[in-house]
């Protein structure tokens, strides 16, 4: 059976997803809707701005089904605000910015500081044999993880090395750069792999 992997497309870089996705052998589609929601077996939340996304998600419906799909088990996986929306606990972040959560971890928004607005390394990640070419834009590090937390990838170089840029929790991924770019699928190919297992 072919896997419907949706990208919350309330903002952000939501094409580049739907393109990386489906050249990974699976139905992309858009989220917007809760019905929308309720019909995928994953769903990716892209880069933007995740203080500008949570308010969306207000007022189309979707923050509450959000997180109780997650909660349920729902496979999501997070890239930059992405990120953010999936972690439990955000350093640096708006008043009161609130989350989906489910991640065990703490996040540092714009963590590499505003003269850092990007960047771009390549970094080794977990499970990959090729280092994959990473890239950072207005990212958050992860600043601490809970004991159910697999560390996929750090910063290798820099005033910022060793920062953890890349997170798995069971269902659950996470990572500070931007897989979506520069056409290396590997990255979604792990992502859906992780949803294929169910
Ligand atoms: N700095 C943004 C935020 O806080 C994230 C940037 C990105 O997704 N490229 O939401």
């Amino acid at each position: 059976m072919t896997q419907t992997i949706g990208v919350l497309a309330l903002q952000g870089d939501v094409r580049e997803h739907l393109r990386a996705l489906a050249s990974c052998g699976v139905d992309a589609i858009a989220v917007r809707r809760p019905a929308e929601l309720a019909a995928v077996d994953g769903l990716v939340l892209p880069g933007g701005e995740s203080t500008t996304m949570v308010k969306l998600a207000r007022i189309f419906d979707l923050l509450e089904p959000l997180r109780e799909r997650v909660k349920d088990g729902l496979p999501a996986f997070g890239t930059c605000a992405g990120m953010i929306l999936l972690a439990d606990r955000v350093e640096d972040g708006a008043p009161g910015q609130e989350t989906v959560g489910g991640l065990d971890i703490t996040v540092r928004r714009n963590a590499f500081g505003r003269q850092v607005d990007s960047f771009e390394e390549d970094l080794h990640v977990e499970g990959l044999d090729d280092p994959v070419h990473a890239v950072f834009i207005r990212a958050p590090w992860v600043e601490e993880v809970g004991p159910g937390v697999e560390t996929l990838a750090r910063v290798a170089a820099g005033p910022a090395a060793g920062r953890i840029v890349g997170v798995r929790q069971g269902h659950l991924m996470a990572t500070s750069f931007h897989p979506e770019v520069g056409g290396d699928t590997r990255i979604h190919q792990m992502f859906v792999d992780l949803v294929r297992r169910g």
